[in-house]
């Protein structure tokens, strides 16, 4: 089944994972790296895998988004009321994940509601 999984997975530390929108392949993950500042220390970091493909879409508020899919999917006919969909629900996830009060969740979720792609291609 397409377009059915969260395509985000966070854990106290933060993002984990981020998935194919469509099929939920993994497509980045957090690593552990050394700093920049200060190498001897480790920090994480989002690595990028190489099935990695992003989109350019234009919503109904005139903003853009880049939705995230396997390569695979990529070349595939993209469902967009379906990609929509997921990402209001990882918006949703990230605000709950940073700790954000379930009424202004519920509010912004609210105020999202019509928004939709407007514009898409490849
Ligand atoms: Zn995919």
């Amino acid at each position: 089944m397409k377009y059915q999984m969260d395509h985000v997975v966070f854990d106290e530390f933060g993002l984990v994972s981020v998935h194919c929108i469509a099929c939920n392949h993994m497509i980045r993950k957090r690593v552990e790296a050394p700093s920049k500042r200060d190498p001897s220390k480790m920090v994480y970091a989002m690595m990028t895998l190489s099935n990695y493909r992003e989109l350019e879409r234009e919503l109904s508020d005139g903003s853009k988004m880049y939705p995230m899919f396997c390569v695979e999917c990529f070349n595939e006919p993209i469902d967009d009321e379906k990609t929509m969909g997921i990402i209001k629900r990882g918006w949703s996830k990230e605000m709950r994940h940073a700790g954000r009060p379930e009424e202004t969740i519920k509010r912004t979720e609210k105020e999202k509601e019509s928004l939709r792609i407007v514009k898409g291609g490849k």
